[in-house]
């Protein structure tokens, strides 16, 4: 869902504008939600938008963002794992979730996956032919 943020000259302030998708931006005439004017500028182009959602995630796999990850510490990892799915603003599903609370509980990672099998690596992109067999 794209998100703008306009500034009004009428009121002068900025407000953020949500759409249900980029064609309704164009079709439809900004109104300030605070006044009712529609003297709108668009402070945050398409692009602008796009590429901080992109740098958002570039976030995610900048080191720094690792700062306190023990990859030794199921607890750890399980901390991790919910500031990513949050910061990516996606349930992840059910699977991930039941992964994240067995790390919470202390388990070991080898043995969650061993008793998962259909997590399959850490892609889940299913791109793996082997499971319809021979
Ligand atoms: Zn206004």
């Amino acid at each position: 869902m794209p998100i703008y943020e306009y500034g009004c000259y009428d009121c002068r302030k900025r407000v953020n504008l949500f759409f249900r998708s980029f064609a309704e931006v164009e079709a439809k005439t900004a109104v300030c939600p605070r006044c009712g004017g529609t003297r709108l500028k668009r402070l945050i182009s398409k692009v602008a938008f796009v590429r901080s959602e992109e740098s958002r995630l570039d976030s995610l796999a900048d080191p720094g963002s690792l700062a306190g990850l023990d990859e030794n510490d199921p607890k750890s990892m399980a901390r991790w794992m919910r500031k990513m799915s949050h910061e990516m603003g996606e349930d992840l599903g059910e699977e991930f979730n039941e992964v994240v609370d067995r790390l919470e509980s202390g388990e070991d990672p080898e043995s969650i996956e061993k008793s998962m099998p259909e997590l399959g690596g850490e892609s889940g992109g299913g791109a793996d032919d082997d499971w319809f067999g021979d």
